[in-house]
């Protein structure tokens, strides 16, 4: 296109968003991060306006270092880009519904072997040539402290939400549904644990056998505690220090290990009301896996918050019997995370029960990770427009990893809700077995694309029945502030 023709269809676009944003609602988004500006593109797209708040660079979080939209905190890799892996097909599955953040992730890759590794500085860079180009989005530079009125809004201000905001959305959802630190035990695919050598129960019988336990004797129980203190840590940084009550309220595995060499036979380990039914006994010591999905193909290590380094956590936790080959789809990790408690506060559409155009995305609803977070904001944006526009929201199938990871978001277990990322075992089991890791998984993502594809066709088709669902989960819960289905 030559450069006049250029300035003609620019010219066309601001006269039309100008028309436009004086007959329409605006979206107001707030948080300029991953999922921030994806929500913000998205809106565009649907030819509404948005505003955009960021409170960068006058009010800087903890962690990032810029005044930049779509700052990488830390790695400068979104993970996987092969399809037989979680991240490498929800980044797929985003790159067909038209996800900004990840076209600039893809113009700005560096040689990474199968992952998507970015030129930090050139991927944001980008992201806001776009965001700021475009005449339907307006970046206001400034701290939101209180939910706006003016609806529709998207809240994505990520796990280091301004104290004032993060005070309004605890009036707003209750404050036992606002949680400001992640203290998480590691999780396992169920596939991946030796059934051999562990078995099912609960102490002294009760419930029906809803445990896996693993077994220890004396030698195999302080040969693990051994390796558990001389493991590397992550240090923590400063402001991840500050707030010592959650630490003891849940201490990581490592820490009450320190305080003796018994403690966690005496603890999380404690073998009492148990018996291995190959001996007979009592074991010595017992680590329980509790089931973490509705699925079954997930499980957590009981009481294993750690802050161990993560290839320390897989050298020193499959030393567990049982274990040896344990695939870890989410690590244990200590840090400062706002999060909200979704599977209470959220519909699958990530609309709040309690106010009708008001949505959440990015990892203060509880998903994890980069891409997590810019899925979350694809689905909040279009969300946010179709309301508007009347139409139905979208609630992708859970055969699609972007449909599963936010069924299991906002279908928690409540109780026990913490952050998730992207990984099969979060996605409707096959119908078929597949024998093998990586052709089962390759199997997943050819359902998905082609289920995306023809949910797109006919997306109000998966929708419905969602509502049904949403009711039983307000039933659930009980100590909620209020908050209840529309
Ligand atoms: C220390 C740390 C390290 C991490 N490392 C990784 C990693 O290596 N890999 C990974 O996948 N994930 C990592 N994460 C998780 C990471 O935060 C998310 O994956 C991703 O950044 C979440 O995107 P988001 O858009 O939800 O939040 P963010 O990217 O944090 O964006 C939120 C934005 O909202 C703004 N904001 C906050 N409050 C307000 C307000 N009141 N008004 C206006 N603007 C506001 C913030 O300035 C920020 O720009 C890390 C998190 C932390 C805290």
């Amino acid at each position: 296109m030559t450069t006049s023709a250029r300035f003609f269809v620019w010219a066309l676009d601001m006269i039309y968003f100008i028309v436009r944003g004086m007959s329409l609602k605006k979206v107001t988004v707030i948080g300029g991060g991953l999922a921030g500006c994806e929500a913000a593109w998205q809106v565009a797209r649907h030819n509404l306006s948005v505003d955009l708040y960021e409170m960068r660079p006058h009010t800087m979080t903890p962690a990032h270092g810029t005044g930049k939209l779509a700052e990488l905190v830390c790695s400068n890799s979104l993970g996987s880009n092969l399809l037989d892996r979680a991240m490498g097909l929800l980044k797929e599955e985003l790159r067909g519904l038209g996800s900004l953040v990840v076209a600039c992730a893809d113009e700005t890759a560096l040689p990474a072997g199968g992952a998507l590794a970015v030129g930090r500085e050139a991927f944001s860079d980008l992201v806001n040539e776009r965001i700021e180009a475009h005449p339907g989005i307006k970046v206001v530079r400034q701290e939101v402290q209180e939910i706006p009125d003016a609806r529709p809004v998207v809240i994505a201000t990520g796990p280091l939400t301004s104290d004032g905001l993060s005070q309004a959305i605890a009036r707003l959802t209750g404050e036992q549904h606002l949680h400001f630190y992640d203290a998480m035990a590691p999780i396992l695919a169920s596939e991946s644990i030796n059934e051999e050598r562990v078995f099912r129960g609960s102490r002294y019988g009760r419930g029906n056998g809803d445990y896996i336990n693993c077994p220890l004797d004396e030698e195999q129980y302080h040969r693990f505690v051994d390796e558990l203190l001389t493991a590397e840590t992550i240090p923590l940084r400063q402001f991840e220090r500050e707030d010592e009550r959650f630490f003891e309220a849940c201490l990581p595995v490592e820490v009450i290990a320190g305080r003796g060499r018994e403690a966690l036979a005496y603890g999380p380990l404690r073998p009492v009301g148990l018996i291995d039914p190959r001996t007979g006994k009592r074991p010595y010591a017992v680590v329980q896996l509790r089931q973490d999905d509705l699925a079954g193909t997930l499980y957590n290590i009981v009481g294993f918050q750690t802050n161990l380094r993560w290839g320390e956590q897989e050298r020193v936790f499959q030393l567990i019997p049982g274990l040896e080959q344990a695939e870890f789809v989410r690590y244990g990790q200590m840090h400062r995370n706002t999060f909200i408690n979704s599977p209470v506060v959220l519909e699958r559409t990530l609309e709040c029960r309690v106010g009708e155009g008001l949505f959440f995305a990015g990892q203060i609803t509880g998903s994890e990770g980069y891409v997590a977070a810019i899925a979350g904001g694809y689905l909040s944006g279009v969300n946010a427009s179709r309301l508007v526009r009347g139409e139905a929201a979208l609630v992708f199938p859970a055969t699609t990893m972007i449909g599963a990871l936010f069924r299991y978001v906002t279908s928690a277990e409540p109780e026990r809700f913490q952050p998730m990322k992207p990984n099969f075992g979060l996605v409707t089991p096959l119908k078929r077995k597949v024998r093998g890791k990586k052709r089962r998984y390759q199997a997943y993502s050819q359902r998905a694309l082609r289920d995306l594809q023809t949910y797109l066709i006919a997306p109000s088709s998966s929708a419905q029945g969602y509502p049904r669902r949403a009711a039983s989960l307000a039933q659930k819960d009980t100590g909620s502030a209020g908050l209840s289905k529309r």
